[in-house]
Parts: structure tokens; C-alpha cells; sequence
């Protein structure tokens, strides 16, 4: 265990599901917190000021989304939560209400293991503030607004700059339909099928190959990630 290993709190009610998590990120060298309910997850959060909360949605005191708010005033770390196989509007109200990420359960160690890290990647880059994106052949500088794709200037029309302007920001994290309606259209009441129309014409120029994208992934029911 080094230092700077950090600290995951774990608020789940369910004790096989959180010896499982416990077993899991200890293994990794993660220092783990745990809680069975909301109250519990709110005073660790005071006294042990983890780095990063991954939450089951289905607690016993609190509604798991009341939950996310009260985190998020108390403390700006990332929330990934942890959610039923299918419950995709449940996962969609959860990262609308500012969790991070999702872990769909049952899970695997390396799944979670990735997805904990992505979180706690992306939270440091937003206090950096990053502004490029570099994967693959694909380069993104928000600050000069360039685009390229391997050794060519990629031409993109303002509403599909600003959609990978989004997903550059917050490379890694899936951003819901709703999330990238409010941004890019500044309404959330735009019909999501526009959205798909332009991340269509978007990956026809950033993907190699538009039929299987790499960067901008699909989150089925949810949004969108890029990576
Ligand atoms: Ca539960």
C-alpha cells in the first residue's frame, strides 16, 4: 500500500455485494469505507473524506438519488453507482442527478476496477481543466479548436464541434441524452434523435470506421462516452 492509495466508500445495504466490493478494492490497494445505509454514507463522508463514493442506488433509509444530492453538496468527489441489470431510466436519473459513472451489477472485477479508475482520472482533469484530447489517430485542442484525424484537418459544422467539445471535456464519462441537449441545444426538450443525427455525421469524419466506432461510444438507453 502506497500513500496515495485512495479511499473508496462504499454505500451498499446488501452485506454479500459489499464483502465482494470490500474483497475486490482492497486487493487493488484501494483503503475502503463502508456504509449499509444514507445516514451512515453521510457521516463518512464528513469523517473520512474519501475519494470517491460508489453507490447502490437501493438503500433502506434514503432514496439513492436524494442520496447523490446530499453528496454533492457535501463533498465535489466522483459517484459511481451501482445499478440492476435493465434499469436503464434508473441509471439515466442517476448521472442526470450528478453521479459520474455506472457499474452494472453483477459486475466484474475488472469492469469496476476500470470504471472506478475513469472516474477518478476524469475528477482530476476537470481540475486541471482539460482541454485536449488525444487517442488513436484522433487529436481534439479545444483552445485553438482543431480536429484531426491522423495527418488531416477534420471540418466539422458547430453544433458536431460542440457535441465533441462535450465529450472531450468529459472524456471517459458517459453524458446522457439530456446532458448533451442542455449543452449543445441548451434544451433538454429537443428530441434525442436529432442528437443521433449528428453523432451519425460526427463519427462519418473522427471514425475510421463510422459502422464500429473506437472514440465515440455508445451507451445503449443512456448517451454517449468517449474514449
Ligand atoms: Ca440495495
Amino acid at each position: 500500500m502506497t500513500g496515495d492509495s485512495p479511499t473508496i466508500l462504499i454505500v451498499e445495504d446488501e452485506p454479500p455485494i459489499r464483502r465482494l466490493l470490500r474483497t475486490t478494492l482492497t486487493a487493488h490497494d484501494h483503503r475502503v469505507v463502508e456504509a449499509p445505509t444514507g445516514a451512515e454514507a453521510v457521516s463518512a463522508l464528513r469523517h473520512y473524506r474519501p475519494d470517491l463514493v460508489l453507490l447502490d442506488l437501493g438503500l433502506p433509509d434514503i432514496d439513492g438519488l436524494t442520496l447523490i444530492g446530499r453528496i454533492r453538496e457535501i463533498a465535489p468527489i466522483p459517484i459511481v453507482v451501482l445499478s440492476s441489470r435493465g434499469d436503464e431510466a434508473g441509471k439515466v436519473a442517476a448521472l442526470d442527478s450528478g453521479a459520474d459513472d455506472y457499474v452494472t451489477k453483477p459486475f466484474g472485477a475488472e469492469e469496476l476496477m476500470a470504471r472506478l479508475r475513469a472516474a477518478l482520472r476524469h475528477r482530476l482533469q476537470q481540475q486541471g481543466a482539460e482541454r485536449t484530447f488525444s487517442s488513436g489517430d484522433l487529436n481534439v485542442d479545444l483552445v485553438r479548436r482543431l480536429v484531426r484525424k491522423g495527418a488531416e484537418d477534420v471540418k466539422l459544422s458547430p453544433k458536431e464541434y460542440d457535441i465533441l467539445e462535450q465529450l472531450v471535456i468529459h472524456a471517459g464519462k458517459v453524458l446522457t441524452h439530456k446532458h448533451l441537449l442542455r449543452e449543445v441545444w441548451r434544451d433538454e426538450s429537443v428530441d434525442p434523435q436529432y442528437l443521433r443525427v449528428y453523432v451519425r455525421q460526427l463519427r462519418q469524419k473522427i471514425e475510421a470506421d463510422p459502422s464500429t466506432p473506437r472514440h465515440v461510444l455508445t451507451e445503449p438507453g443512456v448517451g454517449y462516452r468517449l474514449v
